[in-house]
């Protein structure tokens, strides 16, 4: 998952593509209904649907902009609908939305509700194990960058169910500084 999104030359996946394409955390869930399937913009959705995909896999969220995929059972468990398991690649690799993009890092309320944080999901073996390398606080430091700059922390603030629960799983890395008036899903 090395490979730049033409869409957000800004932002790299720090993990090599063999790692990823190993692995098999990324891209499945254990719920149909699972609170942690990708959230996609209103943008993102649009591409998408242009691009082939099922308008109906798309739910709409809270927000009022964004929508979660519908997943698909796949053996005891449940898949993107965008995800072959056969071959461990994401069919719309190039048009992913910003929170598969992202991943390992989440965007997420604090413990308490009363702010959003960026953290790293230590679910993601990579991520646990390298996150206190020079490189990868380096590349957090990129992520911070990229998540604030304005363009982005715009579409965070029009597709705010972007911002998922607090996870424990997640090690907080940053408070992000988003606005004031940020809605957050605890505000619904
Ligand atoms: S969990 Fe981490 S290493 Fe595994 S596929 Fe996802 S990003 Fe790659
Ligand atoms: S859109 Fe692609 S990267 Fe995101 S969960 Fe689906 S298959 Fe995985």
């Amino acid at each position: 998952m090395d490979t730049p999104n033409p869409a957000n030359a800004t932002l790299y996946q720090i993990i090599p593509s063999d790692v990823c394409f190993s692995c098999d955390v990324c891209c499945r869930f254990l719920e149909a209904d699972s609170p942690l399937a990708p959230i996609f913009t209103a943008t993102e959705t649009e591409n998408t649907i242009a691009h082939g995909a099922d308008p109906v896999l798309f739910r709409p969220q809270a927000d009022g902009n964004s929508a979660q995929i519908q997943l698909k059972p796949h053996n005891d468990f449940y898949i993107c609908p965008f995800f072959e398991p056969e071959t461990s690649h994401c069919t719309i690799y190039p048009i992913r939305p910003l929170d598969c993009q992202l991943y390992p890092f989440a965007l997420m309320l604090s413990e308490d509700g009363n702010a959003v944080v960026l953290g790293v999901d230590t679910l993601c073996p990579f991520g646990e194990a390298y996150l206190e390398t020079e490189t990868f606080q380096k590349h957090i430091r990129h992520v911070i960058n990229y998540v604030e700059s304005e363009s982005v922390t715009a579409q965070i603030i029009a597709n705010w169910s972007l911002i998922g629960d607090y996870q424990d799983t997640v090690k907080i890395v940053h408070p992000l500084k988003l606005t004031d008036a940020t809605p957050t899903p605890n505000a619904q």
